[in-house]
């Protein structure tokens, strides 16, 4: 058997190390893996794959961990291939609104330097910082302004991967459309590198907007709170985001919120207008109106800096809720506008049932709703509760009609749900279409199953 030395520079074989083996907010999971490597160029990437495919060992894609499924674990040991090291911008456009970047380039990168050239990268999932591109293709990432902007797979034009047995394959590209073929591009994005291993991605961006505009209310409880969500969907005005945090979460985080939260508030409901000056004024006036009925207080930041203060203080919320009790489990159901509702009552029902502090709050205009459960993780007892209260919530999920994940994907943690969300029919070609990328079934074993 050859060494995987014998197919890579030395320095880009590394022993196995913590950073490489758990998610950074991984629920405990603790991988296990005999390699990590650190490909510098394409062609390293296909070499790995080409020995694990010869070699019977699995591989697990890695992007910066900030995945909130388990997804990036190794739980089936073998090599880990981190990206960090393939991480150039290979080409950038401006004035064709597109970029053409390595899959380890951060996500906060790429907004940057779009907003340095009067663009946006609109999707915003919250830990851009630290997740890469190839990362955000992988989940198929959204964010708070994935209502009007669409999530990441909305923003590839093309992808550049390397799949079993180790080709180098590209579908789409700097085109903005493409009918063609099968959509590959479409099945690569999401697919948590249990298909190939995206290395470089064409990315389309817009004009950054004028001004952002957000627009907040307050209200006594969910129920007023879900009321004004639909009276600002039904008023025809298109929002960048529509979120919610309810009454828990506000207890937990809005202490800090830097424009004080009112003393009956129970419910918080935050808009957004962008676009031109004019424009977003307009929409924020119309925003400011639809959010009026039945609300406390409502609350408009207007400088550029307090908006950014906005959802710095919104982007924190995980945190102040992690805090409390040490351990999260923090869910992304995305169930039917019209059962918001059900998701923000049940959601404290099931906590109740199980014993465990519950909250919900996300990105409400897309249905999309992190129902979390609380526990210390001393307290092994209580981690089981929040752990059940999970699965019950996927039932919830799936019973409205909705999804077990609409934002971090199946990965380890929500295994064994998707076939029940899809019946053995439609899961049949899910694992027809795992089988024909990856045969030996190594990229990733044991995820978005
Ligand atoms: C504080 C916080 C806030 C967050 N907010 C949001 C949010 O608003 N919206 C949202 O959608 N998500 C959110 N996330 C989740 C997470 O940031 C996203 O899922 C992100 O896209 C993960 O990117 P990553 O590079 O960290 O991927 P990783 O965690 O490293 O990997 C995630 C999955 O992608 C695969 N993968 C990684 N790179 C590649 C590659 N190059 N090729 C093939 N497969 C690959 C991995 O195998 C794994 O299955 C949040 C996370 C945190 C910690």
């Amino acid at each position: 058997m050859t060494a995987l030395t014998d197919v890579l520079p030395r320095e880009a074989v590394l022993e196995p190390q913590g950073r490489f083996l758990a998610d950074l907010m991984g629920r405990g999971v603790q991988g296990h893996a005999d390699a990590v490597v650190l490909p510098s160029t394409v062609e390293e990437v296909a070499a790995v794959l080409r020995w694990c495919y010869e070699n019977d060992v699995p591989l697990t894609a890695r992007g910066g961990g900030t995945g909130l499924a388990g997804g990036a674990i190794p739980v089936e040991g073998g090599v880990v291939i981190g990206f960090e090291r393939l991480n150039k911008i290979r080409q950038f456009d401006p004035l064709l609104w597109r970029m053409h970047v390595d899959a380890g380039v951060t996500t906060a990168d790429v907004q940057r330097l779009a907003r340095e050239n009067g663009l946006r990268f609109p999707p915003d999932p919250g830990a851009g910082e630290i997740s890469q591109i190839g990362g955000n293709i992988a989940c198929n990432a959204g964010g708070p302004h994935a209502f009007k902007y669409g999530v990441t797979g909305h923003w590839v034009t093309g992808i550049e991967a390397v799949v079993p047995p180790g080709d180098v394959v590209s579908v789409g590209g700097s085109i903005r459309k493409d009918v063609a073929g099968y959509d590959l591009r479409s099945l690569l994005v999401g697919s948590e590198g249990t298909l190939g291993l995206v290395t470089a991605a064409w990315l389309r961006l817009v004009p950054a907007p004028e001004l952002e505009l957000p627009v907040i209310g307050f209200y006594r409880d969910a129920d007023s709170g879900v009321g004004a969500i639909e009276t600002v969907l039904a008023s025809g005005v298109v929002p960048a985001a529509v979120e919610y945090l309810d009454g828990v979460t506000l207890s937990f985080s809005g202490a800090a919120y830097p424009f004080g939260v009112p003393a009956d508030a129970r419910f918080m409901v935050i808009t957004e207008a962008d676009g031109s000056a004019s424009e977003a004024r307009r929409t924020a006036d119309e925003l400011r109106e639809a959010l009026a009925d039945n609300a406390v207080a409502v609350h408009a930041p207007e400088s550029a800096g307090e908006v950014a203060e906005l959802w710095r203080w919104r982007g924190g919320a995980a945190f102040a809720i992690l805090a409390q009790r040490g351990g999260a489990y923090s869910e992304d159901i995305a169930v039917p506008l019209d059962r918001l509702r059900d998701v923000a009552r049940e959601t404290l029902e099931i906590g109740e049932r199980h014993g465990v502090v519950a909250l919900s709050f996300g990105h409400a205009g897309d249905g999309n709703i992190h129902s979390t459960f609380l526990f210390s993780p001393e307290d092994a007892d209580e981690e089981r509760r929040a752990d059940a209260a999970c699965h019950d919530l996927f039932d919830l999920a799936i019973g409205l009609g909705g999804t077990i994940s609409g934002e971090h994907g199946v990965g380890w943690l929500k295994r064994g749900q998707l076939e029940r969300q899809w019946g053995p029919d439609a899961y049949r070609l899910h694992t027809a279409i795992k089988q024909a990328f990856d045969p030996k079934g190594l990229l990733n074993p044991g995820k978005k199953t």
